[in-house]
């Protein structure tokens, strides 16, 4: 690897990963020549999965049977894997005793999934900061109003509770970490503000509970969906959790096995949530993967992820702040405490460009484009799209240095 490393002001940040992961290892080829370890800062996109994920897919992987199907040996055992997987992501995310747990294929599929049940003639508000995975679904169904997010935090929580009494709502789809910035509204305030007015609220966790403890129960929130892939386990597996009776109330996700009662050819008397809305074979192994990331993460002690992500993140701000031309994008400067993700453009240069040099010069990943955040990033100034890097349990300081040498040498003109 070549490149200029110049002198930058520094704050300290883990030399070791929190947890292992998977391909840690792995090489890749530079331009003009050698081979560097591959440094991902994409985690905000996918993340690696965890070796304890892996090892846990290795030993359910020759119980793979089908799911609440058959009294055989091992669809006995494969529905047991599946269930308790079900009751190990709802304790993840603090469930309460009478909420659900459908486990779905990913944040798109739940969110999705809630808009399906939001009873008829219901509104919904939701913010212009949002993922598409959580503002789509509610712009397609109608009734939605989308608040714009522009100013501090205080100024949103203001103009949020001024919404929610001009109209009544029955739902505030909120994120609990933007994908872009890794800023949050307080979720205690956003929940505090909704019940008062009668609406519920569901938070989209997908890039927060990767990164975070959170609890429906101790939070308010109504709902929390996830991804699996972004909480160090493969794709295809997500979930959601949160109030019954709009679940049981509302029409199957998937009309087909195992969602079902009874069926005669006149008629079908559904199953209550979970398995009305997980029709068709469940995925077990991508079950067992998604509870051994939440056990694994649940395992570490109460404050040691936040620490060992904030710690890379201010080592990653400061040395994006000392380099001439490079501009950090904010939706609420007064955000206290954001996660590992942080979206910066570089003067007059293509995002796509410093990405391909940083990853083709650098060994160094990194995402570029619009982040499937369309109105944020034009609100934003940044129509044409930014770079994301971003954290997780298996970054270290050394690779954020990799990430900020890389820019230093593409600032300067050379590899
Ligand atoms: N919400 C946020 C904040 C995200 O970052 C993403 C994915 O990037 C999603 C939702 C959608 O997740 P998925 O593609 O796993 O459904």
């Amino acid at each position: 690897m070549t490149g200029a490393v110049l002198s930058r002001p520094v704050v300290h940040a883990p030399e070791r990963p929190l947890l292992p992961v998977v391909g840690a290892a792995t090489e890749v080829p530079l331009v003009p020549s050698g081979t560097a370890r591959y440094v991902n800062l994409d985690t905000a996109a996918s993340t690696p999965a965890l070796v304890a994920v892996a090892d846990r897919v290795a030993e359910a992987l020759p119980l793979y049977a089908s799911v609440h199907r058959g009294a055989d040996y091992l669809s006995q055992v494969s529905t047991a894997l599946y269930e308790s997987a079900r009751d190990t992501v709802a304790r993840f995310v603090g469930a309460r005793a009478d909420d659900v747990c459908v486990l779905t294929r990913n944040t798109t599929d739940s969110l999705n999934l809630l808009a399906a049940c939001v009873p008829d003639g219901e509104r919904v508000l939701v913010l212009d900061c949002e993922h598409h995975a959580d503002l789509l679904p509610w712009q397609r169904r109608g009734g939605t109003t989308v608040l714009s997010t522009g100013g501090t935090v205080t100024a949103t929580l203001r103009a949020l509770a001024a919404a929610l009494a001009a109209d009544r709502y029955a739902l505030v789809a909120v994120t609990g970490a933007s994908n872009v910035t890794g800023e949050a509204l307080p979720p205690a305030d956003v929940v505090e503000l909704a019940h008062a007015a009668g609406a519920r609220v569901v938070v989209d966790g997908a890039q927060l509970v990767p990164h975070r403890r959170f609890s429906l129960a101790a939070s308010g929130a109504d709902y929390i969906a996830l991804s699996g892939h972004k909480l160090y386990a493969p794709y295809g597996t997500g979930a959601l959790v949160g109030r019954r009776d709009w679940l049981d109330a509302a029409p199957a996700h998937l009309a087909g096995g195992g969602a079902v009662h009874e069926v005669t050819v006149e008629e079908t008397r559904w199953a209550a949530a979970p398995h009305r809305h997980e029709g068709g074979s469940p995925n077990v192994l991508g079950a067992v993967a998604l509870a051994a990331a939440c056990d694994a993460l649940a395992a570490l002690p109460a404050e040691a992820l936040a620490a060992h992500e904030s710690a890379l993140r201010a080592r990653l701000e400061v040395g994006l702040d000392a380099l001439p031309g490079v501009r950090r994008l904010r939706i609420w400067p007064d955000s206290t405490t954001p996660t590992g993700v942080v979206s910066f453009t570089v003067e007059g240069a293509d995002p796509g460009l410093v990405a391909a040099v940083l990853s083709a010069e650098h060994g160094v990943g990194v995402r570029d484009g619009r982040f499937c955040a369309h109105p944020l990033l034009a609100r934003l100034g940044v129509p044409e799209g930014a770079l994301r890097a971003s954290v997780g349990v298996a970054t270290t300081a050394a690779d954020v240095d990799r990430l900020l040498d890389g820019l230093a040498a593409f600032l300067a003109g050379g590899p």
